[in-house]
Formats: structure tokens, C-alpha cells, sequence
């Protein structure tokens, strides 16, 4: 267990000072929706969850010819802008190739700074492990 979750009353201070900040902030930054396990660094700093399905690892089938989006065909694909954002950073280019657990919606409008101090966002269904910050999908037989 992450010392921080021991301190419960001051990670829970904590929580209550990021948040606001870290809301304020990211809101401006990136149109963050607060789903309180950021994937930035791994999208091209695009957040995914302003895409319509909320997919994490994208981009959908829907994809328009054009690199807009199936729902919104007037709006750009934010997993097309996220790729090509990615190919433009000096650092986590190769990121963007990840996958990506599904989104844990306990965690919503929680700060994703604290949740990764305590490890919280690291809490994922039976079948996702993560390794060196990298996650993969267990073989269906070999879980428990
Ligand atoms: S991935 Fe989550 S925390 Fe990160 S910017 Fe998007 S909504 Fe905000």
C-alpha cells in the first residue's frame, strides 16, 4: 500500500487543494473533463475524453476520410489530432501506441495528481496489469 494511503486525513487535504487546481488549470490547457486518471502524456496531450464515445484507445472505426469525427462530422477526430500532436512532442512520442485500461468512472472529477501519488489510478478490472507504466490485457486463460 502507498504510504499515502495511511494518511487518509492528509491525502485528504491534499486532494482538496489539487483539485481546484488542477481542474482550473487542465480546463484552460487542454479542455479537461476530470476523469481523474490522465493519459495526457500519452494521447499527444490531447485529452481523450472529449471524444464522444470517451475512447481510450482510439481512433474509433468511425473515423471520416477527412480525420473528423463520426458523431460531430463538423469536429476533428481527437484521437486523429492526438496521434499527430504526438508525432510533434520532444518526449513520448512512442506513448501514444500504448493501451489504455478502461476508464474507471469512480474516479470521476477526482484529482488525477493525487490518484497518481497513491496509486489509486492504477486500480483496473481483473485482467489489466500494468508493468513499467505500460499496460497490457491478460490472456483470458491465464486469469483467475
Ligand atoms: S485524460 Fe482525464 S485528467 Fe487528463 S486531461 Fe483528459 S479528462 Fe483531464
Amino acid at each position: 500500500m502507498h504510504p499515502l494511503n495511511e494518511q487518509a486525513t492528509l491525502t485528504k487535504i491534499l486532494a482538496r487543494v489539487a483539485l481546484p487546481i488542477e481542474k482550473l488549470s487542465k480546463e484552460v490547457l487542454f479542455d479537461c473533463r476530470m476523469c481523474g486518471q490522465c493519459i495526457l502524456h500519452e494521447t499527444g496531450l490531447t485529452c481523450p475524453m472529449r471524444c464522444p464515445k470517451n475512447e481510450r484507445n482510439g481512433p474509433c472505426g468511425g473515423v471520416r476520410p477527412n480525420g473528423n469525427c463520426e458523431v460531430f462530422p463538423d469536429k476533428p477526430c481527437v484521437w486523429v489530432q492526438g496521434i499527430e500532436r504526438a508525432q510533434r512532442l520532444p518526449l513520448w512520442r512512442e506513448h501514444i501506441e500504448h493501451l489504455h485500461p478502461p476508464v474507471d468512472w469512480q474516479l470521476q472529477n477526482t484529482s488525477s495528481w493525487i490518484n497518481l501519488l497513491t496509486g489509486r489510478d492504477a486500480v483496473r478490472p481483473r485482467g489489466w496489469t500494468r508493468e513499467d507504466g505500460t499496460w497490457t490485457r491478460t490472456n483470458a486463460d491465464q486469469r483467475g
